[in-house]
């Protein structure tokens, strides 16, 4: 009977029923995870500030709801939370990389940093929370996942300032949020991936003084001898929304390709 109740929920996916909201899944590691979510059974809504690169995610899986939305600007989070069903799983995705060393950081960098990294988080959390407590009360699964990363908030890069303090700060934020809802039946876990090929790294890689000999910078620094896919990003995603992780909050994972051996 158990092992036949386990056949269904595979083949019905590991997120069936549940209703997850990403930001950033433009592109990226937002964007392959909305996928990865969906093939699950998850009902999906994809977020971005960038509109058109959003689009064509609906046409690759037809059932993703796509919504526009910056999440430095605190009236489009209140509306969308306001017009949008309560939500099982909240996965904060969207982040930058302030690239250089405190020398380089003015006041304005620090702040954009921090607007988007760490209050982009707090608004969207603050925003959507209330209904997925409502929510979790009753199903005990509502879950946060918040986009920390390896750079200098676990382990010291180069130039990474700015970002790995606000990465830093995310993965406090996701400890207190966790620990202050735990037992309303809401966990709340970050995530530290190390490189990932994505178009913004492809982006940091193209203006670099030597593009050549920067992507191999990033690629040393990985012990496992190449960059991440953002499908090597994505289980983890899929795993923490699921309930298969249902024991685990307040933790930070790390899929790095051994950066911390
Ligand atoms: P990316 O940087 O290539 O794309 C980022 C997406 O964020 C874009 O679609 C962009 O339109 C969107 N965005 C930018 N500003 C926004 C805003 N104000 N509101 C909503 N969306 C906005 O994607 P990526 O490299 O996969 O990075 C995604 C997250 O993963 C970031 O938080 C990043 O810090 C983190 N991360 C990335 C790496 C990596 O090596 N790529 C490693 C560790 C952590």
């Amino acid at each position: 009977m158990e092992t036949r109740a386990l056949v269904k929920t595979m083949k019905q996916g590991r997120l069936q029923g549940k209703r997850i909201l990403i930001t950033a899944a433009a592109q990226g590691i937002g964007r392959a995870s909305a996928l990865a979510c969906a093939q699950e059974g998850a009902t999906v809504i994809a977020t971005d500030v960038n509109q058109e690169l959003l689009q064509d995610l609906a046409s690759l899986w037809p059932g993703i709801e796509l919504a526009t939305l910056d999440v430095c600007d605190g009236n489009q989070v209140i509306q969308l939370a306001s017009r949008t069903e309560p939500l099982d799983v909240l996965f904060n995705c969207a982040g930058m990389v302030h690239n250089g060393s405190v020398l380089d950081c003015s006041d304005a960098d620090w702040d954009r940093s921090f607007d988007l990294n760490v209050k982009g988080m707090h608004r969207m959390i603050r925003a959507f929370l209330p209904g997925m407590l409502a929510r979790s009360r009753v199903t005990r699964s509502g879950c946060i996942i918040n986009m920390a990363s390896m750079a200098s908030s676990i382990k010291g890069f180069p130039n990474r300032y700015a970002y790995g303090a606000s990465k830093a700060a995310v993965i406090g934020m996701t400890k207190a949020i966790a620990a202050d809802f735990v037992a309303q039946g809401l966990r709340c876990n970050s995530l530290c991936p190390g490189t990932v090929d994505t178009p913004s790294l492809r982006g940091r890689i193209a203006s670099a003084p030597d593009p050549v000999e920067a992507e191999k910078n990033f690629i040393a620094r990985q012990p496992i001898g190449r960059l991440a896919t953002v499908d090597d990003i994505t289980p983890m995603v899929v795993f923490l929304a699921s309930d298969e992780s249902r024991f685990i909050t307040g933790q930070n994972l790390l899929v790095d390709g051994g950066v911390t051996i």
